[in-house]
């Protein structure tokens, strides 16, 4: 097909759902490491990893040596037949999990049905049904995940979904109360509590969050948030679910997992998006006396893959190979830096937040105001494309730039990044001048 024919393609034959960034959409053909080329050749770096998912790097060709000679041995049998690949990938998270307590696994195809596996076992374990998860969250887009996420604009269709409520982020830039960290005294954290003491039985089944909340623009709570929310979760009887969608596979730096920041211990960790580097697949991984209590059938056909498990083990040997969690702190330290010296120059940047390899910025037309810069990001987006350079889109505002480029770059792609990114900026602020 024609650069043309597959764009038209594209419109008339998907769902208008399926969106793009940019005014005309970007049609990748290609992709290698930290780069890939669209349709006309041009070389793109990408720091958005496909919605922080491409962990080790485009076309891992260990990763893929792997994957090819498990496509030519075995592809699909279904989880009613034992295989090596799924029963390998299960031991080894066993080994990496926190404090190695999460040793049973249930593997789905995306971080959506991972979510809702975590969900069906909180409260198969608990007896009871509600749920208390955060406000800004995404979780999915099934019917329970839509409703477990709280952002109108990702809850589309009627979400009925009764026993699910939700408590105030942590969103120290906008703080709910109004307050500033450290003198808050993490109020926000006990807003979980007056949640479930005012809209729930008061015996929840669980509380899910993401460490840092993904879409929400990368929403990072201060260190004595979740352990005060973990407390209180126990009191009330709940598991702690730790949606690590984004979060997980060494992202956040020197850690398997983002919650091991905060040093809270979950009961439930779901996952997605990185462990496949791109293969489908969804991870719901449990302290083994909760998994045991899901007994009913339950399958899913394509969960435990021959061809994804392998893919995630081989990914997770990656990074473990190569360190690339510490790789992940390290230069993920630097990318802040960059950002905290590009927010010296640019008034227009807001708040620079994030761990490891998953940085953002919130971009505000005034920083006193901090009314938030929606207005700039198209003009942003379309001068990131021609300096090529992806980076991704999101916040609850829709004005924050999200960053989760793989974990094996170095930090002369930072510099790289940086010097497209501050062109960018200059770029698109004279083109909305003009307009
Ligand atoms: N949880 C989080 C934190 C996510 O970011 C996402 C996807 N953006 C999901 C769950 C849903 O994953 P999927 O799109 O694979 O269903």
């Amino acid at each position: 097909m024609t650069k043309e024919e597959i764009l038209l393609a594209h419109r008339d034959y998907l769902y208008p759902s399926v969106f793009h960034y940019y005014k005309e959409p970007l049609l990748i053909e290609r992709g290698k490491d930290q780069y890939v080329w669209d349709a006309d050749g041009n070389q793109y770096l990408d720091f958005f990893g496909g919605i922080v998912t491409i962990g080790v790097g485009h076309c891992n060709e260990e990763v893929n040596r792997k994957v090819h000679a498990q496509l030519d041995r075995l592809q699909h049998v279904s989880t009613v037949f034992a295989t090596e690949p799924q029963a390998a990938l299960a031991k080894k998270l066993a080994e990496i999990t926190p404090g190695r307590k999460l040793t049973k696994s249930f593997f789905t195809n995306s971080g959506t049905e991972a979510n809702e596996t975590a969900i069906l076992t909180a409260r198969c374990y608990t007896g009871s049904t509600e749920i208390v998860g955060l406000r800004y969250a995404y979780h999915g887009r099934s019917s329970l995940a839509m409703s477990l996420t709280a952002q109108s604009n990702w809850r589309l269709g009627p979400v009925t979904q009764a026993g699910i409520v939700h408590a105030v982020n942590a969103y120290c830039y906008r703080c709910p109360y109004g307050l500033s960290y450290p003198s808050c005294g993490v109020k926000c954290a006990q807003d979980v509590e007056e949640v479930i003491r005012t809209t729930t039985s008061g015996r929840i089944a669980g509380f899910i969050a993401e460490p840092i909340q993904g879409v929400a623009g990368f929403v990072t709570p201060p260190k004595e948030y979740f352990p005060i929310v973990s407390d209180i979760v126990k009191k009330y009887g709940g598991l702690f679910i730790s949606d690590e969608v984004q979060t997980g596979w060494g992202r956040t730096g020197g850690k398997w997992f983002g919650i091991e920041q905060w040093g809270v211990q979950p009961d439930i960790i779901t996952s997605a998006k990185s462990l496949g580097n791109g293969a489908p697949i969804g991870l719901t991984v449990a302290r083994p006396e909760v998994a045991d209590s899901v007994k009913g059938a339950t399958i899913s056909t394509f969960g435990g893959n021959p061809i994804t498990t392998t893919a995630a083990k081989a990914v997770i040997d990656f990074i473990e190979d190569h360190k690339l969690s510490i790789n992940a702190a390290e230069v993920g330290a630097y990318l802040q830096d960059k950002l905290n010296e590009l927010k010296e120059k640019h008034s227009i940047i807001g708040d620079v937040r994030g761990m490891g390899l998953l940085q953002a910025i919130e971009l505000v037309e005034d920083r006193q105001t901090k009314k938030p810069a929606t207005a700039l990001m198209p003009a942003l987006m379309e001068a990131t494309r021609e300096n090529k350079l992806l980076v991704g889109k999101g916040g609850f505002y829709g004005n924050v730039i999200r960053l989760s480029p793989p974990l094996n770059i170095g930090k002369t792609d930072v510099d790289d990044f940086a010097r497209l990114l501050d062109a960018s900026f200059v770029k698109a602020q004279s083109a909305l001048a003009l307009a």
